[in-house]
């Protein structure tokens, strides 16, 4: 039984029937069934059924982002702005995709020679509850457009998003089976991967699941891509703006209610400006109103689930034992709800949770350093590599750090790290391999094929 509970109440919302062995092998030959004629069609057919999930997501943002409050407790603003962006990612690849998988053309002594882009089948997603139609839509957006089908395995807290989405599809006149959702929990994933008409995985989550889902297509030789934790490093310089720089750190760190991969999480402050930082930074925070999701006033709801809100909670108390300091928040409210506030931890050092793991909820850790190169080392001193941002008057001196010594996918200077279906995401060392968006994201699930004639 898969069930949804509203983390703003604790109620139930609905219980779903987990999909049989059986059923979900019936699905998946469907699927593959139709991505036989999928493949063949042609990008202005594909281009017209994406168009039309654009519009039927611009029309529905209002209903999509209810269901998302009240599965996962994103507040309706930031979820209407979610649903905007996944009818984006539609438009882009149903613009662009025939322009980026076009042949290209190899001068040999052949009489011609070039790469062809060739769909592989049918892709599975696994997907994660924090973006419910954003992380399904970036995958899927890229993968339909280029002859691929796609089945999905959401997260078990949003089955009625899992199955909206599988409805969007529908409605907007793709083949009955061209994208499906598998109502199935995390242990039945293993025989999914392994299934014949299975071909490759997109797995976004965290990095035990990653471990997982990697080494069960490995061993069946299937190709991955992983999008995984994160514990993003935002440096600030004493040559900073610093009033900027603290609203983008907050904005940066409270969007989803802190559980966000590309969230900033590890503020790393010269100190020169410690103290001028963290005031302006204490003051973002503590702006927040965090409360009921359906609420216009509230910019911050509940974490998406009690468990994960006590898991964080336990890594904010750990860390105090062994030191840092707690400036704001960090206690639990008492309140119905998977409510955690804005926190503020200093005096952050190596071996506590706040310094080494990914705090996935509304907790900032901020650490002060001497200079700039020890700034950089403490950036980079972290098992994960997703992004990073730099927050300095020198966009020079930015640029350079930020393409040359950060070590993430994604490094951003004055700003909060975002996704863009225009540029690749994805990211390095413990955060995964393979990138979404832009060319390199539909060109991942691809056979690129060589072809000669003689
Ligand atoms: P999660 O627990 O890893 O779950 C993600 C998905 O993987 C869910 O569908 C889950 O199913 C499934 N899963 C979990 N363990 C699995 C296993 N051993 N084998 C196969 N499937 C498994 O992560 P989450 O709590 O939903 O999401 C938070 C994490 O995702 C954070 O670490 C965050 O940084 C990361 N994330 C990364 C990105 C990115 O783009 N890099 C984006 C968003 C989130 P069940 O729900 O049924 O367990």
């Amino acid at each position: 039984m898969i069930k949804s509970i509203n983390p703003t109440t604790g109620e139930s919302v609905k219980s779903y029937e987990t999909y049989s062995e059986k059923g979900v092998d019936k699905i998946i030959n469907s699927v593959d069934k139709t991505w036989c004629h999928w493949r063949s069609t042609s990008f202005a057919h594909r281009s017209q059924f994406m168009q039309n999930l654009s519009g039927l997501l611009k029309s529905k943002k209002e209903e999509l982002a209810h269901l998302m409050a009240l599965e996962m407790g994103k507040v309706i603003k930031e979820g209407v702005g979610e649903i905007e962006k996944c009818a984006l990612v539609c438009d882009y690849y149903a613009q662009n995709a025939e322009i980026f998988l076009e042949n290209e053309i190899i001068s040999t002594e052949a009489f011609r020679s070039f790469v062809s882009y060739q769909p592989i089948g049918t892709v599975l997603a696994v997907m994660p509850w924090n973006f419910p139609f954003w992380q399904v839509f970036r995958f899927a957006a890229p993968t339909l457009m280029a002859g691929n089908t796609a089945v999905l395995k959401h997260a078990s807290n949003v089955p009625g998003c899992a199955i909206a989405i599988e409805e969007l599809f529908r409605e907007a006149g793709f083949p009955e089976n061209a994208f499906r959702t598998l109502l199935i929990g995390s242990n039945q994933v293993e025989n999914v991967i392994k299934h014949h008409a299975i071909k490759a995985v997109s797995l976004t989550g965290s990095t035990p699941a990653g471990k997982s889902v990697a080494s069960i297509s490995g061993s069946v030789l299937k190709k991955c891509v992983l999008e995984l934790g994160g514990s993003d490093p935002y440096i600030i310089l004493k040559d900073a703006n610093l009033e900027d720089a603290a609203t983008k750190c907050a904005a940066g760190r409270l969007l989803n209610a802190g559980q966000s991969c590309i969230g900033a999480k590890r503020f790393i402050v010269e100190n020169e400006v410690y103290p001028e930082f963290v005031e302006y930074f204490l003051h973002e925070m503590n702006s927040a109103y965090f409360g009921d999701p359906f609420d216009a006033e509230t910019t911050m709801g509940p974490m998406a689930r009690f468990d994960l809100r006590d898991e964080l909670h336990q890594q904010v108390v750990s860390s105090i034992e062994k030191g840092a300091e707690v400036i704001l928040g960090g206690e639990i409210p008492h309140r119905k709800g998977a409510f955690y506030p804005p926190t503020i931890l200093e005096n952050i050092h190596p071996g506590m949770p706040a310094y080494n793991e990914e705090l996935f909820g509304p907790v900032a850790s901020v650490i002060r350093v001497n200079d700039e190169k020890e700034a950089i080392k403490v950036a980079n001193d972290t098992e994960f590599g997703l992004g990073a941002a730099i927050f300095t008057s020198d966009l020079k001196k930015g640029e350079n750090i930020a393409e040359m010594q950060l070590e993430a996918g994604c490094c951003f200077v004055n700003d909060f790290v975002k996704s863009d279906p225009r540029l690749p995401f994805g990211g390095v060392k413990g955060s995964g391999y393979g990138r979404e968006l832009f060319t390199q994201g539909i060109k991942e699930f691809m056979n690129v094929k060589t072809v000669v004639v003689k």
